[in-house]
């Protein structure tokens, strides 16, 4: 999608770390880390938030959380937070669907 950050990385034309790449995915490190380890996972397909997960049959959807999963893995990560920030409200700053992977030193809610 023209002017979106994120297809931008997806395509290569934007910079980013890329950690894993595949199924369809890419995971590459947050610019501005929230915690020692940061890390988006983004969907290459464009969706503009988890909102849209109707687009994504199961298929697709179990791919990406093995991806996330997967992931974190790579990273050597077993203690981790992932989480999913959708529309102005609930923090969501980037309108393409992606997942922060935070790990180190999280603050404990819930
Ligand atoms: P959101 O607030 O939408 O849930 O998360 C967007 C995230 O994208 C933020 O944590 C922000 O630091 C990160 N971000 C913004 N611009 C860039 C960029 O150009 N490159 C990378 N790697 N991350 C970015
Ligand atoms: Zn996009």
């Amino acid at each position: 999608m023209d002017d979106c950050l994120f297809c931008g990385i997806v395509s290569g034309n934007i910079p980013a770390t890329v950690v894993a790449r595949g199924q369809g995915m890419i995971a590459f490190r947050d610019v501005n880390p929230k915690a020692e380890t940061h890390v988006l996972v983004v969907p290459e397909r464009h969706l503009d938030s988890l909102s849209e997960i109707g687009e994504f049959g199961a298929e697709e959807s179990k791919k990406m959380l093995d991806f996330i999963a997967e992931t974190a893995h790579t990273l050597g990560l077993k203690d981790y937070r992932v989480i999913t920030n959708v529309g102005h409200g609930g923090g969501q700053t980037v309108f393409h669907l992606h997942w922060h992977i935070l790990a180190g030193n999280l603050p404990v809610f819930g």
